[in-house]
């Protein structure tokens, strides 16, 4: 579809409504999303953020949208200052191993990269020229420890983003932690003066000997590389305050122009009701699930599945059942290379037609991608029967190959199915026996063999067309 036609709705946190999106810049689109925080590896609720901002990346692409997408890496904060005292290395080099963990793990995952990565380290001049602009507009101002803090009551739309009520905040009253309560809402820090605490982490800049707070970072790398306006952030929702509001407050009053036009926030993974988070203990890296033996991309599956305004309970026995999705997904896409029927008389087009626009009208409300996966199993289910029932001709099975690999664009979950490759020694026989168990009603010997078979690495499977057999990592 071309990207103008398009009919995309997203919720927009300001305005807390389902809009029509359209870019600033016809077929373009500028979209920021928060990073890493490289203090650790990161959690598998951090990645549903991430993977929530890949299947949207992906979704716009798919529609014909250019993306410039950029991620920031948070490589300077409270928490990265003090997890590099702890092991007592210095900060760089205690951010850089985080960082490069982290694309790693986006490559297991298969996230499509970022057209930026702008590190906040590299970003400092960036930051502080735009806090000397707030100090010349009156929005900042220098308080006696020489660090340098944002006015809130000077910004009258202060609290639009997360619905904060001006008469709640307290003016006067400051916050140097970078993370704080919408209760606890007042005059934030722009600029930290050095500290004995910072050690030798520190930058020497017009605005005094310091570093600068978390917030400011956003604005500056965002405005920085996509304008002043832009058309999409994305983040959490625990991002929203003080975060979003900050960058809102900072960015607008600099430039006196609207920031972003569209903000989209997932919500959180939950971990038996709890949202999943370093804090509370309560996560899995992605490294835990691998070594644990999951396939990542049963990970993926799983994170991206639920849309993204739902919460989501994370459980392995959910794992395992994205797991066999995504098996249904490959399989399917096997069977089409080999099919070679009579033809399905007009049925495969009418069903394609079908799914393309209930995918296609589920992922443009807003990325409906739950029930957006249902139309794809329906399908994939229908087809499945005329495969058994040999209708589906070689043409028409190459069509559905095409419009499977187009989503799988957007799902990133199938990849390169292989043709079957040759059987592990001796798997032949069993798989022979099985069938003469079977035949002899000798059900409980028959599974006893599918067992041994799964074990090596062979899933076999009982069809109208007779029993048929791929190979799967061994379990
Ligand atoms: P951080 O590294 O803490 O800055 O977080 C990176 C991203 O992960 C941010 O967009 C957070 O809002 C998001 N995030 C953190 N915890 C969760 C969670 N449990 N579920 C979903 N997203 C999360
Ligand atoms: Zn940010």
């Amino acid at each position: 579809m071309n990207a103008s036609a398009s009919d995309l709705r997203f919720f927009n946190t300001l305005t807390r409504r389902k809009e029509k999106f359209t870019p600033l810049e016809p077929g373009k689109v500028r979209m920021y999303t928060c990073g890493p925080t490289v203090y650790d590896y990161a959690h598998i609720g951090n990645f549903r953020a991430f993977l929530f901002e890949d299947l949207l990346k992906r979704w716009l692409e798919y529609r014909g949208f250019t993306v410039t997408h950029v991620m920031n890496i948070t490589d300077i904060d409270d928490k990265t200052i003090k997890g590099s005292q702890k092991q007592n290395i210095p900060l760089a080099q205690y951010t850089e191993h985080y960082t490069q963990a982290f694309f790693e793990d986006i490559k297991t995952l298969n996230v499509k990269p970022a057209t930026h990565y702008p590190k906040a380290t590299d970003h400092i001049p960036q930051m502080t020229s735009l806090i000397q602009t707030l100090l010349n507009k009156g929005y900042a101002y220098k308080s006696q420890d020489g660090s340098t803090y944002y006015a809130i009551n000077k910004f009258k739309n202060y609290g639009k983003l997360s619905k904060t009520k001006p008469q709640a905040l307290k003016t006067g009253a400051r916050v140097k932690q970078d993370e704080y309560t919408k209760e606890e809402a007042q005059d934030f820090a722009l600029w930290k003066a050095h500290t004995p605490e910072d050690g030798n982490v520190f930058w020497n800049t017009p605005l005094g000997k310091g570093r600068p707070g978390w917030h400011i970072e956003c604005s500056a790398m965002s405005m920085h590389y996509l304008g002043e306006t832009f058309d999409i952030h994305c983040g959490g929702i625990d991002n929203i305050f003080p975060h979003h509001e900050n960058e809102i407050a900072q960015s607008e009053a600099a430039t006196g122009k609207r920031f972003v036009r569209y903000w989209l926030h997932n919500e959180h993974l939950l971990v038996e009701g709890k949202k999943m988070a370093k804090k509370t203990g309560n996560y899995y890296t992605l490294r835990d699930l691998l070594k644990r033996g999951h396939d990542p991309i049963a990970i993926r599956y799983l994170l991206q599945s639920t849309h993204y305004r739902a919460q989501f309970n994370f459980t392995l026995e959910a794992l395992d059942a994205a797991h066999m999705a995504v098996e249904r997904l490959r399989n399917f896409a096997r069977r089409l290379q080999d099919a070679d029927g009579a033809g399905s008389e007009g049925k495969i087009a009418q069903l394609l037609r079908a799914v393309r626009e209930a995918f296609g009208d589920a992922m443009d409300d807003d990325l409906n991608v739950s029930i957006a996966l249902g139309a794809l199993f329906d399908f994939v289910r229908e087809v499945n029967t005329l495969l058994d029932a040999g209708m589906v001709a070689k043409g028409e099975a190459e069509g559905v190959s095409a419009f499977i690999g187009g989503l799988d664009g957007v799902l990133g979950v199938i990849g390169e199915v292989e043709a079957e490759k040759t059987l592990p020694l001796g798997a032949e026989a069993l798989i022979r026996e099985r069938g003469e168990a079977r035949k002899a009603g000798d059900w409980a010997r028959a599974d006893a063999l599918r067992l041994r078979l799964r074990a090596m690495g062979v899933v076999v499977e009982d069809t109208a067309e007779g029993v048929r057999w791929r190979l799967v990592r061994k379990a």
